[in-house]
């Protein structure tokens, strides 16, 4: 006891019980031991405390409702997308059937991008609602190089279609490292969507390029970098573009850069970007290749 702080209760002579700090104190003269106890009436600190516990759980409370918010954004805009490409791949089904004489390899292959797409939509919910679910992340050692191939493999008709030419330059020498496949994929996707969108309007004359870069750095991180020629962003968006709602584009949602920026922190990575007006602009992000793998 003596040394320590007790929290006790105490009656006030006016009957009225109080929350009490008790400590007791020894000391000795002339060999023999008095002991000093010390009442201290802590009503006002616990008021502060409970104020303060009201508070916390009032943020918490916000923060949640805020997070929910942002997931289901999220969900809305990565599912948009293969969406809007289930539709246009449908409707091209229906212009094959039309034809007078239909070409069923053509439809065939229309209808295998839909399920391509369709699949992708399932996969995106099912992968957020066990993200809500638990917290538990689905994390296996993942070759970078090759989400890289799958996400340009998904991008490539619109990258043909906007006449974008396409480099990989990504180094073999990259470990496999434990991160969660999908979400990295959604990174790369979004980035690569944004250098589509950024290179389509370029004039004509001016060939459009998209490289991808991947290297190990100084640091022993895997880094990636997403590069285009494309219009570039102006000077006075460049600090609210990683914020949610921030977009320049008329059916933006304004939600997948800072989605990125929070899965790749989630990675205990870093995503930066650099961007010259009418020049181009490259997004990089890093991932650790080895360590902390919770997030
Ligand atoms: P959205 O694509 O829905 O607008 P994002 O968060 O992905 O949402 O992007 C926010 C904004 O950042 C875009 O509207 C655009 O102005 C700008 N941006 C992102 N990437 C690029 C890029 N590669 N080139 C030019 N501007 C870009």
């Amino acid at each position: 006891m003596v040394g320590e702080i007790r929290e006790v209760e105490g009656l006030r002579r006016d009957g009225m019980v109080v929350p009490i700090d008790l400590s007791v104190a020894e000391f000795s003269i002339n060999h023999i031991s008095y002991y000093t106890a010390i009442v201290r009436d802590v009503s006002l600190r616990k008021i502060q405390e409970q104020q303060d516990k009201a508070h916390l759980d009032e943020l918490a409370h916000v923060t949640r409702i805020g997070l929910m918010g942002e997931m289901a954004s999220g969900i809305a805009h990565e599912i948009n997308q293969p969406l809007t490409a289930i539709v246009s791949y449908s409707q091209a089904c229906i212009n094959f059937i039309r034809a007078e004489k239909p070409d069923l390899a053509q439809l065939g292959n229309a209808l295998n991008k839909t399920l391509e797409q369709a699949l992708r939509a399932g996969q995106i919910i099912h992968h957020m609602r066990d993200f809500v679910k638990s917290k538990t992340r689905h994390r296996s050692t993942v070759d970078v190089n090759s989400l890289i191939q799958i996400s340009i493999s998904l991008c490539n008709s619109d990258l043909k279609h906007n006449n974008i030419i396409q480099e990989l330059k990504l180094a073999n020498n990259l470990p496999g490292i434990a991160i969660d496949g999908v979400q990295i994929e959604q990174v790369l996707l979004n980035l690569i969507r944004n250098s589509i969108d950024a290179l389509k309007d370029l004039p004509l004359e001016i060939p459009r390029k998209l490289t991808i870069h991947t290297y190990l750095n100084q640091d022993n991180f895997i880094e990636c970098r997403v590069k285009d020629n494309g219009k570039g962003i102006a000077e006075a968006d460049q600090e609210k573009i990683l914020t949610p709602f921030f977009t320049t584009k008329p059916d933006g949602m304004g939600m997948g850069l800072s989605i990125c920026n929070s899965i790749i922190r989630a990675h205990h990575g870093v995503m930066s970007f650099s961007s010259y007006p009418g020049k181009g602009t490259t997004f990089y992000f890093t991932l650790p290749t080895q360590g902390k793998i919770n997030g």
